[in-house]
């Protein structure tokens, strides 16, 4: 069977769904390829004796425009849930106990996390010369040099760990972290960059999530698409014909299927990127197959509230890699949502493995789980076993964006330079947060949008 259509998009996780959608709505013929029987990829929510927990992402942080105007178009912006304002307490564990992340100057005079001599430092920052233009750093090299060791340790790290699961020491400044990066390079300095970039617009801001789960974005996504999305369909060539692409793919059943178009989207994880698009040639497909990813486990937990002995009010806490607590962290889901809970209860999911242990995400479920259930009993003083629990393995989870990434960047855009038609989206390059990939996907919509235009 072979079909003729305007644009083939690969993968159903966010990137692809966003992709598919923007293109649909501008009227063009789209089909879009995911290998499970579900839209969303890593998002995944799971509902459980009157619990809702998030398997992959928890929230959504509302820091591109594009994302307001995808849930627009979408129809679902009134079904969003915006955060309790106890999301804006963030804890960081110190000396086995939940710190709270200060807030404000006198929050940060006054708080046990870091030294005198850690905060008096942060005022040199203002006067540390930026790194030569041509330079990469770790995130680790940047903050010690900007900032200080107990800073990296007990601020950034924790806060790479949250976003990444990476590891500061390998992670590269430019490429995952580049509006901090950035702020060095056009301020000399993170603190005057940070006051100048207050005075200029930005996005409504804040987290966000929907009544059902963050798996309401891509269901109403792929109910709109219809049949344009096809699920147990995975890709497994693309190819060059004529100015435009075939691309092979084996459908439910195992049927053989062949797709024609005059543009393809890949949204694809690495392996399957390198795979899928290896026929079309270059660096890209080559290159992209040795990305390294971080492996985790999330753990979710529910407890009768009598059981716990701390507040949760808050977002959850981050647990720096000097604390040795087996979780990277954890987050408060029913202190943030309505519905995550039943009455009388609190839903936790923590996080374990990572860049840095990633062999911990690798071991038996329920060493996860007895390991990840010992550490929450010490650091919340739970009492008693969880009434509810699953662990989730990601392996592999997030990609990395270690030093060196800019040249799967420019492999990437060689590869679309020299095959106009193929746009590479997804998570690989450009950010891992939803964030980022709706922000992504919505550029490369708009690229394909040209191409198929012209
Ligand atoms: C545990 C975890 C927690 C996270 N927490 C957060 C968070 O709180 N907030 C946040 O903003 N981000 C978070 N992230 C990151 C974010 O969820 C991901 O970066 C984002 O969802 C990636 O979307 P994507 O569409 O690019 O890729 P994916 O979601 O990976 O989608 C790729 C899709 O391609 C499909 N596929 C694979 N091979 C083929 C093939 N051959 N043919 C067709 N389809 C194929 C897969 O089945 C999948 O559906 C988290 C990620 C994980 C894993």
């Amino acid at each position: 069977m072979s079909e003729r259509l305007d644009c083939i998009v690969l993968g159903g996780g966010i990137s692809g769904l966003t992709a598919a959608f923007l293109l649909r709505e501008k009227g063009f013929s789209v089909a879009l390829l995911e290998a499970s029987d579900r839209p969303g990829g890593s998002i995944l929510t799971w509902k459980h004796e009157g619990f809702l927990f998030e398997l992959g992402p928890n929230t959504v942080l509302n820091n591109a425009f594009e994302i307001d105007s995808l849930c627009e178009k979408a129809g679902i912006l009134s079904r969003r849930l915006t955060a309790a304002p106890a999301a804006k307490v963030r804890y960081i564990v110190k000396g086995g106990r939940l710190v709270k992340l200060p807030g404000g100057p006198l929050g940060f005079a006054a708080t046990p996390l870091f030294s005198l001599r850690a905060k008096l430092r942060l005022f040199r920052e203002l006067f540390v010369p930026p790194a030569p233009p041509e330079a990469e750093e770790t995130i680790a090299a940047f903050v010690r040099r900007r900032l200080g060791e107990e800073f990296l340790a007990y601020a950034v790290g924790p806060f790479v760990s949250g976003v990444y699961a990476g590891d500061p020491e390998k992670l590269s400044v430019r490429h995952a972290v580049p509006k901090i990066h950035a702020l060095e390079k056009e301020h000399g300095s993170l603190i005057r960059g940070a006051v100048a970039k207050r005075k200029g617009p930005a996005p409504a801001g804040g987290l966000f999530s929907f009544p059902e789960g963050l798996e309401e974005l891509p269901r109403k996504l792929a109910g709109l698409l219809g049949g344009s999305f096809r699920p147990a369909t995975a890709a497994s060539a693309a190819h060059r014909d004529g100015d435009g692409f075939r691309v092979e793919a084996t459908g439910p059943s195992g049927a053989r299927l062949s797709f024609g178009a005059r543009a393809v989207v890949c949204a694809l994880p690495a392996s399957a990127a390198a795979r899928v698009l290896s026929p079309l040639g270059g660096e890209f497909p080559a290159g992209i197959a040795s990305l390294p990813y971080a492996d985790v486990a999330a753990v979710c937990l529910g407890y009768r509230r009598e059981q716990m002995g701390h507040s949760l009010a808050g977002f959850g806490f981050l647990c720096p890699e000097a604390e040795s607590r087996h979780v990277l962290g954890c987050l408060f889901p029913s202190s943030l949502f309505p519905g995550r809970a039943p009455a009388g209860h609190v839903a936790l999911t923590a996080f374990v493995g990572g860049a840095v242990h990633p062999e911990r995400a690798a071991e038996p479920e329920t060493a996860v789980l007895e390991k990840t259930v010992a550490a929450l009993r010490d650091l919340l003083a739970v009492r008693g076993e969880p009434v509810v629990s699953r662990v989730e393995r990601w392996c592999p989870a997030i990609p990395q964006y270690n030093v060196g990434h800019g040249r799967h960047k420019a492999a990437a855009d060689a590869l679309e330079r020299g095959t106009p038609g193929l746009f590479v989206s997804g998570n690989l390059l450009h950010g891992v947060s939803l964030g980022n990939c709706v922000q992504n996907a919505t550029a490369v919509a708009a690229r394909a949008e040209a191409h198929l235009s012209a």
